[in-house]
């Protein structure tokens, strides 16, 4: 059986993953489980576009990889009867691309551009204008001889996505309407989500295996469907099919999924701050050296979870293991009577 590493786990995983997630996707808010404040405020601000007839505000979404911000363009376009372009900042290479795409535009189309932080500063520029004004400035002709014109842009939303506001130039920033974050999942949330999906896929599934999956998900919606996916594979070849706490928990083990949602290149993680650099601050290129991971996964995937849960710290001075992840890891925690042994 195939082993669930980070890597499996990661968003830029291949392409039936991606047509998986596709299938899963909710298409309104009715069908989007949790983000309760998020759902609030986009389902006001589209009420309130329709009624006027225009298209809504700009938005943009961060929040680690998984959580549902491109689930949520889709929700967006959908409630607004609108059409979805699909777009990512590497993929607009030229001012002229973006050019290209923003003249194919109908009136009340949403572009979502995934991965915004990532576009180029000449294209970024661009889209200045194209978000405030609904206006192209192109040049025409070379050297001496060049001219700007202005053409008129039908009025469109951009949707952007990041894993990161810090990434996004602040004039970008500024010209989005709409800035959320997306949280966490709850558990609660997230035995939904397990629950939605199992149903879609026809998976006999019990209430305490869901509970179970559901912990070691990372509070992320991406993970639990990915790993039910993988235990339906285990039930399939190892049981009758379904999905009983105790098939969970074979499966989750050979997955090498701990009870607290960590995988093994988490734990490697942890272990180099704690056994290497006495708990820490170690800075992030350091990690990312002595584990072999990008500093953008671990930035945008390990990261996030990690610190929701407690485990790790950040401080201006790098990455610190806190006194539960020498808990989790067996470690005998630095003597300080306090939480944080990196303090010491
Ligand atoms: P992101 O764009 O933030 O990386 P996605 O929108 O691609 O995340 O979500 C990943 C998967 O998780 C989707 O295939 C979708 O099925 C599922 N998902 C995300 N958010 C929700 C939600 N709120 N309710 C149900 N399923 C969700």
């Amino acid at each position: 059986m195939e082993r669930l590493t980070s890597v499996a786990l990661n968003p830029s995983s291949a392409g039936d993953e991606q047509q998986f997630e596709a299938t899963l996707r909710p298409k309104r808010f009715s069908e989007y489980i949790g983000q309760p404040r998020l759902k609030a405020s986009l389902q006001l601000a589209i009420a309130a576009a329709k009624k006027r007839g225009e298209p809504i505000d700009h938005v943009l979404l961060y929040g680690p990889p998984g959580l549902g911000k491109t689930t949520m363009a889709t929700v967006i376009a959908n409630e607004m009867g609108a059409n979805l372009r699909v777009t990512a900042g590497p993929a607009i290479e030229r001012a002229g691309d973006l050019a290209s795409i923003l003249t194919s535009l109908q009136d009340g189309d949403v572009l979502f551009i995934d991965e915004i932080h990532r576009l180029r500063r000449a294209v970024e520029e661009v889209l200045y204008a194209a978000m405030e004004d609904f206006k192209l400035d192109i040049m025409i002709g070379k050297g001496a001889g060049a001219r700007s014109v202005r053409l008129d842009l039908p009025a469109f939303t951009i949707i952007g996505a990041t894993t990161r506001t810090g990434a996004v130039a602040a004039p970008l920033r500024d010209r989005f309407g709409i800035v959320h974050r997306l949280e966490f999942y709850s558990a609660k949330e997230i035995r939904q989500i397990i629950g939605r999906t199992a149903g879609l896929l026809g998976v006999g599934i019990d209430p305490k295996a869901a509970a179970l999956l559901a912990e070691r998900s990372r509070l992320t919606p991406r993970i639990a469907n990915r790993i039910l996916k993988r235990v339906r594979d285990f039930a399939d070849v190892n049981g009758d099919g379904i999905i009983d706490s105790a098939t969970a928990e074979a499966a989750l083990d050979l997955l090498e999924i701990d009870r607290l949602g960590l995988d093994s290149a988490d734990r490697l993680l942890l272990s180099v701050i704690v056994d290497h650099h006495g708990g820490g601050p170690v800075g992030v290129e350091t990690l990312a050296a002595l584990t072999g991971d990008e500093r953008s996964t671990i930035e945008d995937f390990h990261e996030p979870y990690l610190m929701q849960i407690g485990l790790l710290e950040r401080t201006p001075r790098g990455r610190r293991a806190t006194a539960k992840a020498y808990r989790h890891l067996d470690r005998q925690a630095p003597k300080s009577g306090n939480e944080q042994p990196g303090l010491l």
